[in-house]
């Protein structure tokens, strides 16, 4: 049945994307945000192909090029900067659309948020604090703390896009967000620092047992992303205390303050977790809010984005009368097989890779490291690396109803 309106709790990238996607299908889409503004923190920046693949879909992966940049290569090296092996990504066409893309998450989200803007059936609302859920079996509502009291909205879905500690989540199930953090603390910074003096490719990853890091370009007027390990347990002030003396000691030239420019810092825990399951009724769970997994690879918000992708083909099924509500189950048992099987093992497989073994021998023990060194000469194969991330995406529209299935299972009724 024809859907007249979903409620997409969170303006976050997923919830925009989404918002996006199904507004310009002619649904009205209310967007309802706990914050005043976006969320400036350093957090993504690369967005792989099946990302791509939906900003395309959604109309402005052409607005997120021209900002940003297509990622050339990215390499692994020891902590004297001496390569071990590398990805290359200048191996497609020019015209292939769905390579991996780089722009911060703060300027994504004002991208999005303008998009957004240019849809009337699409009303954002800041400010807007959802805070209680409830469902029959027609609609599905939210109650809202605002700065003039508490509202009740409701539509035909609930969508929970509102993040980590998502408050749709934790009405369904509770507190509990099934999982794990790593022993392990990471520490974001954006920096101005000239790595390409040393060499440095586009994204660079620092194998080490303690000191290892992440050197990647993300605008194109040379702001890196530097992140490092730091030892888990202090407080936010003692990781900026610390900052300095770490930069010294890790980056290539040993710089000192002064001699670089931070315009951002913020420490994360790394968090491996996924939430029973991905829809109860008439609300469903994406990105974030439905599963976390640890930043190296990238692979938490493209995956979010591929739950996105996922999530309007079901709800577009419905919308259309060529699917019954249950693909929503579909949707959840995929995406729940997608990060079980491949999201959480790689993405610690990835964090693990760059200390848990000898730097010196990694070129001829790791088993991808090998792919990668063999991939030098086999364009074919640097392609296929390239584009590892697009198991991460998947056809809902083969569940839809089809003239043939609905034959043959009318044939089988009069049997
Ligand atoms: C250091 C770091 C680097 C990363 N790098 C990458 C990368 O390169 N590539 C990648 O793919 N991923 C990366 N990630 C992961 C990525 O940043 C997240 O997966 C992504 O931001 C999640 O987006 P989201 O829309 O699900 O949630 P969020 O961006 O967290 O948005 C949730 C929104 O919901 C709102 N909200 C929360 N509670 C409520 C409520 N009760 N009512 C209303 N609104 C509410 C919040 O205000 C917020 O705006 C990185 C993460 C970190 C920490």
């Amino acid at each position: 049945m024809a859907i007249k309106k979903a409620i997409i709790v969170g303006a976050g990238p997923s919830g925009l994307i989404l918002a996006l996607l199904l507004g310009k299908q002619g649904i009205e889409v209310e967007i309802l945000d706990a914050g005043t503004e976006l969320n400036k923190q350093p957090r993504a920046a690369h967005y792989a192909s099946p990302a791509a693949y939906e900003l395309d879909r959604a109309g402005v992966l052409d607005d997120v090029v021209s900002q940003g940049f297509h990622i050339q290569n990215m390499c692994w090296r020891k902590i004297d900067t001496t390569f071990i092996a590398g990805m290359r990504h200048d191996i497609f066409p020019e015209d292939y659309r769905h390579r991996m893309v780089v722009l911060p998450l703060d300027l994504l989200g004002e991208l999005l948020c303008k998009h957004v803007e240019q849809q009337p059936n699409i009303q954002m609302k800041w400010a807007h604090k959802v805070v209680k859920l409830g469902q029959d079996e027609h609609k599905a509502w939210v109650d809202v703390e605002t700065p003039t009291g508490t509202q009740r909205h409701e539509a035909e879905y609930v969508l929970g896009c509102d993040g980590a500690s998502s408050t749709v989540r934790r009405e369904l199930f509770g507190p509990e967000y099934p999982g794990e953090t790593l022993d392990a603390q990471i520490i974001a910074t954006n920096v101005y620092y000239d790595f390409e003096k040393y060499g440095y490719w586009d994204s660079n990853f620092i194998v080490h047992p303690t000191d290892l890091y992440m050197a990647a370009k993300i605008t194109n007027d040379g702001l890196y992303r530097v992140t490092y390990m730091d030892t888990p347990g202090l407080s936010r002030e003692e990781y900026i205390e610390r900052q300095p003396g770490k930069y010294e000691r890790i980056l290539p030239g040993n710089p000192k303050p002064g001699e670089y420019k931070i315009t951002n810092i913020s420490p994360y825990k790394l968090q491996q977790r996924c939430a029973p399951s991905f829809r109860v009724g008439r609300v469903v769970l994406a990105a974030d809010a439905a599963h976390l997994c640890n930043p190296f690879g990238g692979l938490g918000l493209t995956g979010g984005i591929a739950d996105i992708g996922c999530l309007f083909d079901a709800l577009m099924g419905i919308h259309k009368g060529l699917a019954d509500d249950n693909i929503l189950d579909k949707y959840s048992e995929i995406r729940k097989k997608i990060w079980a099987e491949t999201i959480d093992p790689m993405s610690r497989e990835n964090f693990r890779r760059l200390y848990d073994q000898d730097p010196d021998k990694a070129r001829e023990n790791d088993e991808f490291f090998q792919l990668c060194v063999k991939s030098e000469t086999d364009i074919e194969l640097a392609r296929e690396i390239a584009l590892g991330l697009e198991i991460l995406r998947h056809d809902m529209t083969q569940y839809y109803h089809t003239q043939e299935k609905d034959a043959l299972q009318r044939g089988n009724s009069n049997l």
